[in-house]
């Protein structure tokens, strides 16, 4: 229903842009409302309606393809997420067993997941060429509201990354190998950061939820309220189950200005990264939604809305011995060394996306070799022990943001460039930090991206030297 319902929009917002009332409308309501009702005219159409209803199958397909999968793991049925947290076990053999089980579970599922992405390749460049635009990429950079930047900037963000981040990420890596007692790290190692095990979360989902309501109301009053609301609304899906959609967001439940929490808890420290992460986001709905006349006001493109929810990762540092105990200080150096190494990934994701829709007519073998080269450059260190779909560059598959969400995955890497900016900032004055912090939360989407970074007194990720400033602030918190 969804592009049906997006056409109705358009129609509406034509009617808007035609009215003689239009420039009472950006009195009113801002010129980035206007400007997005602008672009949206050349977003959608008639012609493509059923490609977006074929779209919007082939999603679903793939997120049930990838939510049944399951395999049997020392006698106990595992889905991907299972696995997974076998894979933070303390004994390497049960690590290495879990990824081998992981890989050859993508490899078993690869020839139906290399099919629904070949037609949503074919659709999406197909969709873009009937709307009149000369790729896929300059469709999709519109569609994702990136009027301030083009693929061009972003090329020179991922240098920054290759250039200062990639390194850093390397010593990382090699400290965790002499903390691990191993010679060389393998896939199934990166997971583990302390030899005796990764700090987990104390107490079951409502313990969780709990020591989260109690941390909100000592961060401030605003978070405090927020929380109260999200429980006594019961506006959480919290736990895994069997055949449940993989993953965790978090979405609005408009005319009730109510955020809701999706997500597949599974006992490890993720579960506290969703209490932090997704209330990030849930906390700018709430905040921003009253105040907003237009529901399409409330959510910012995506890598401002992002920045609420890392942010609000690090904002929780202080709270995480309710969490975890004496493991707290752990946590919190795994979670920011993670924040980093996760930085060249994102960032390879995104270079990739752009690699198939520049050369839309790639075989699947092609794409892995692809993913393949663009390892070698982003993650230097990684190795998969010999498995050889994961080798041959298979592992990008595992990204269910290539599939559901194109393009949608630089945002992470650019948001947290301005998360760990805020983070630097508290350690000098939390006070000012947490106020340009609501501030932003405040202003919703009502402005476009780079005012907004202007808005909270944040560098802006594309100029050349933000990313060196950034993280040298975090030098000192990761080599001690
Ligand atoms: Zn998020």
């Amino acid at each position: 229903m969804s592009p049906k319902l997006e056409l109705l929009d358009q129609q509406a917002e034509k009617i808007i842009l035609e009215s003689p009332y239009r420039d009472q409308w950006e009195a009113d309501y801002g010129a980035f409302v206007l400007k997005n009702m602008e672009i949206n005219q050349k977003l959608s159409d008639e012609a493509i309606l059923q490609d977006l209803v074929k779209e919007s199958e082939l999603c679903q397909k793939y997120s049930k393809a990838s939510a049944t999968a399951s395999t049997i793991f020392r006698g106990e049925e595992c889905n991907f997420y299972g696995l997974l947290k076998h894979m933070q076990s303390t004994d390497r053999d049960e690590r290495k067993e879990a990824m081998k089980a992981w890989g050859d579970l993508y490899e078993k599922i690869s020839g139906d997941l290399d099919s629904i992405y070949d037609q949503m390749v074919e659709l999406r460049v197909g969709i873009a060429k009937k709307l009149g635009f000369g790729s896929y990429i300059e469709f999709v950079y519109l569609n994702r509201g990136r009027y301030d930047y083009t693929a061009k900037d972003v090329e020179v963000f991922r240098k920054q990354v290759r250039d200062v981040i990639v390194p850093i990420c390397s010593k990382i890596r090699q400290e965790q190998a002499k903390r691990l007692g191993v010679d060389k790290l393998h896939y199934y190692d990166e997971p583990l950061y302390f030899a005796d095990g990764n700090p987990m979360p104390q107490g079951n989902k409502d313990t969780l939820v709990k020591k989260a309501q109690h941390m909100y109301h000592e961060i401030s009053k605003e978070t405090g309220e927020f929380f109260d609301f999200m429980a006594d609304h019961e506006l959480f899906d919290l736990e895994t189950k069997p055949g449940k959609r993989q993953g965790g967001y978090c979405t609005f439940i408009e005319g009730y200005n109510a955020p809701f929490i999706f997500s597949n808890f599974n006992g490890t420290s993720a579960d506290v990264d969703v209490l932090t992460h997704e209330a990030g986001h849930a906390f700018e709905v709430y905040t921003a939604a009253p105040a907003m006349p237009i529901p399409s006001m409330v959510f910012p493109t995506m890598e401002i809305a992002e920045i609420h929810s890392m942010s609000m990762e690090h904002f929780a540092y202080p709270w995480m011995k309710d969490f975890f105990g004496e493991k707290a200080d752990d946590y919190c150096y795994a979670h920011l060394a993670e924040a980093l190494v996760k930085i060249p990934y994102m960032v390879a994701v995104d270079e990739f996306q752009h690699r198939v829709f520049e050369k839309p007519a790639m075989t699947a073998k092609e794409r892995r070799n692809v993913w393949h080269e663009l390892e070698k450059i982003y993650l230097p260190w990684r190795d998969y022990d010999g498995h050889p779909f994961l080798e041959e560059g298979g592992f990008w598959m595992q990204k269910q943001h290539i599939f559901l969400f194109p393009f949608y995955y630089i945002d992470y890497a650019l948001a947290q460039i301005c998360a760990i900016q805020f983070y630097g900032r508290a350690k000098k004055d939390r006070k000012k930090a947490w106020a340009d912090y609501y501030r932003l939360c405040q202003a919703g989407g009502s402005k476009g991206y780079f005012d907004l970074l202007k808005l909270a007194e944040l560098d802006n990720p594309f100029h050349e030297g933000t990313v060196k400033k950034t993280v040298d602030g975090l030098l000192e918190d990761l080599f001690k």
